[in-house]
């Protein structure tokens, strides 16, 4: 299966991913991800994405793609693959349909005012990629990730003006892809507020999975 999940900063893709992608067997590709390992590894293409991510902005369409097609001829993803943050554009979403055309894209609903706190209240385990809310899904331990310890980070964009800005990107280039996508067929939309558990059971009815 080939599914993309598509929707604002915040609206928790990146959880849902995680859990889906287990159950259907599939890998969990968030190019958000991918580009951050590689500003870990200080590779070319970290070093020239590191300053547009910080500031909240996208990276060029090429280098994503690039990226993408790579990671995408490894033989864990033969069987299909979940797309977490790609397409964020109308362009990205053109040049998908020749290499990887999807089957679905999930569309998380969610009100704008709820993205800035979930964002600057998120806190990420860098080793295993947990997600945790101050708030709403604090860890166990302060400051530690309850899987393996690891020190939580705030990671540079979800502080408050590069949300501010991946918000008006999200709005202006990323929203887009809503209509592009429902005239195709391929929408389904999700409502991203409520607990965890009950974001999946939305996931899983709308693609027909039985809870
Ligand atoms: P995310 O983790 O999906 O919020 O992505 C973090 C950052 O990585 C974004 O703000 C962009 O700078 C960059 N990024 C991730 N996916 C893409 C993409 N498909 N196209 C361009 N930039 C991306």
């Amino acid at each position: 299966m080939r599914i993309a999940f598509l929707g604002p900063p915040g609206a928790g893709k990146g959880t849902q991913a995680k859990l889906l992608a287990s159950e259907l067997r599939v890998p969990h590709l968030s190019t958000g991800d991918m580009l951050r390992a590689a500003v870990k590894e200080r590779t070319p293409l970290g070093l020239q994405a590191e300053s547009t991510m910080k500031a909240g902005k996208l990276v060029p369409d090429a280098l994503v793609l690039d990226l993408l097609r790579q990671r995408l001829q490894q033989p864990d993803a033969a069987k299909g693959a979940l797309l977490d943050g790609f397409p964020r554009n109308v362009a990205q979403a053109e040049a998908l349909t020749t290499f990887l055309p999807l089957d679905r894209v999930i569309y998380f609903e969610i009100p704008v005012g709820e993205l800035l706190p979930r964002l600057t209240e998120r806190r990420s385990c860098p080793a295993c990629g947990t997600i945790y809310n101050l708030r709403s899904h604090p860890p166990a331990k302060a400051g530690r990730c309850d899987r393996d310890g690891t020190e939580l980070v705030h990671r540079p964009d979800d502080r408050e003006e590069a949300v501010r800005t991946r918000l008006e990107v999200y709005n202006r280039e990323t929203a887009p892809l809503l209509e592009y996508f429902r005239s195709k067929g391929l929408l389904s939309t999700v409502r991203a507020t409520g607990s965890v558990e009950e974001v999946q059971a939305a996931v899983r009815a709308a693609l027909g999975r039985r809870s």
